[in-house]
């Protein structure tokens, strides 16, 4: 009935040679490789040097007990994954119990029927076998995407990189064309160059968030400092406020109730700051209101970013934090953006062994919260 797919190389560990020698002959006849012990010791050596693909183990040995066996092998990395199966003339619900907590996955009583052996065994195997394809297969696809994302930061990395030089060229003869008089006493050659001057910015801005990204996920790095975090706080929003001003929003900071010293690289947390306020400001239209809350917890503080903009859809909050994701609709894509902020935002906060969260109704506005360790 249960012809195995392939050799499969099986350990019996009895301390009765006979038990042995049955079962080896028995389990030999359906093409199995059997290897055998009489002891613990020796079973453990067997199976470090052998690796066989199911242990069939029995309970009571002197010295070492079955038990103590399959704790071995469960502890070792390299076999803590072979099936061990015990057989055991023990037949009380405690001794079974403790065969389960040892890491046994089965267990058969003895004096036993071969047919059920062989049937237990071809089971055990069968499961062994495929989960050690799916392990094969997931540490394959493991590899494969390794390999894609490094190919893909190099290219992002030196196609960034070439594109700097170029772009300061164009800048520099940009400043030298608008200073010529044939253009500066011309305001449609000026328009042009305002044009030409605001694509530039563009770029300059996808060039720099690109490549910070990318400096970000390789140099994993904090330079923790110690700081105050309501300081931290006004110091970070300092200088927004101006371009809130700008748009006549209601502009506030709301620090926490109790003070707290946090640790945190303060350049790269400062980012995180000026890429959730900014976007705060850049998606609220006149009129409306940005707020930014510090709160203390026991371990943890938390900087929520609350705005009443254009809100996010419900279907864009998902990947909102991807590289390259934007909320594609007249409103959002009428603001510049690259669609790196977030994704930025998102590496820092968890290279800071944080969160970040969101909650937002379009048209009514959004919350980000950033939850980060105080040390
Ligand atoms: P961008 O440079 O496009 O602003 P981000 O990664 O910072 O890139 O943000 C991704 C997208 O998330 C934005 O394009 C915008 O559609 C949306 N978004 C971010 N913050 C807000 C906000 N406070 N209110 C509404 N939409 C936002």
């Amino acid at each position: 009935m249960t012809e195995p797919k392939a050799p499969a190389t099986i350990l019996v560990v009895d301390d009765n040679e006979m038990n042995v020698e049955l079962l080896s002959n028995m389990l030999e006849r359906y093409h199995y490789r059997v290897i055998s012990s009489l002891n613990g010791q020796d079973a453990l050596k067997l199976v470090q040097a052998e690796k066989p693909e199911i242990v069939l183990l029995d309970i009571n040995m002197p010295q070492m007990s079955g038990y103590e066996v399959c704790r071995h092998i469960k502890s070792e990395p390299n076999t803590s994954d072979i099936p061990v199966i015990f057989i055991s003339a023990l037949d009380d619900t405690e001794n079974i119990v403790q065969g389960f907590d040892a890491g046994g996955v089965d267990y058969i009583l003895k004096p036993f029927k071969f047919r059920e052996v062989l049937a237990r065994v071809d089971t055990q195997l069968t499961l062994y076998r495929q989960k050690r394809k799916i392990e094969e297969l997931l540490q394959r696809e493991r590899q494969q995407f390794e390999t894609m994302d490094g190919f893909r930061k190099q290219f992002i990395g030196s196609a960034t990189h070439d594109l700097k030089n170029p772009l300061f060229v164009v800048s520099g003869y940009t400043d030298m064309l608008e200073m010529l008089p044939i253009i500066s006493e011309n305001d449609q050659a000026k328009d042009f160059i305002g044009s030409i001057r605001r694509g530039i910015t563009k770029m300059n801005t996808l060039v720099r968030d690109m490549l910070d990204l990318l400096q970000l996920e390789a140099a994993g790095e904090l330079v923790k400092a110690s700081c105050d975090f309501e300081q931290f706080l006004s110091d970070s929003v300092q200088d927004m406020r101006p371009r809130a001003e700008a748009k006549q929003l209601n502009f506030a900071l709301y620090p926490p109730d109790e003070a707290a010293t946090i640790q945190i690289d303060i350049v790269r947390m400062g980012r995180v700051m000026d890429n959730l306020v900014s976007n705060a400001i850049k998606y609220t239209p006149e009129g409306g209101s940005v707020e930014i809350i510090g709160k203390v917890g026991h371990t943890t503080v938390v900087i929520e970013v609350v705005d009443t903009g254009l809100g996010i859809p419900a279907d864009a909050l998902p990947n909102l934090f991807q590289p390259f994701e934007r909320v594609i609709n007249e409103e959002h894509m009428a603001q510049e953006g690259t669609g790196l902020g977030l994704s930025i935002v998102k590496t820092i906060v968890e290279q800071h062994e944080g969160k970040i969260e969101v909650e937002s109704l379009p048209g009514k506005g959004s919350t980000f919260r950033v939850t980060i360790p105080m040390s």
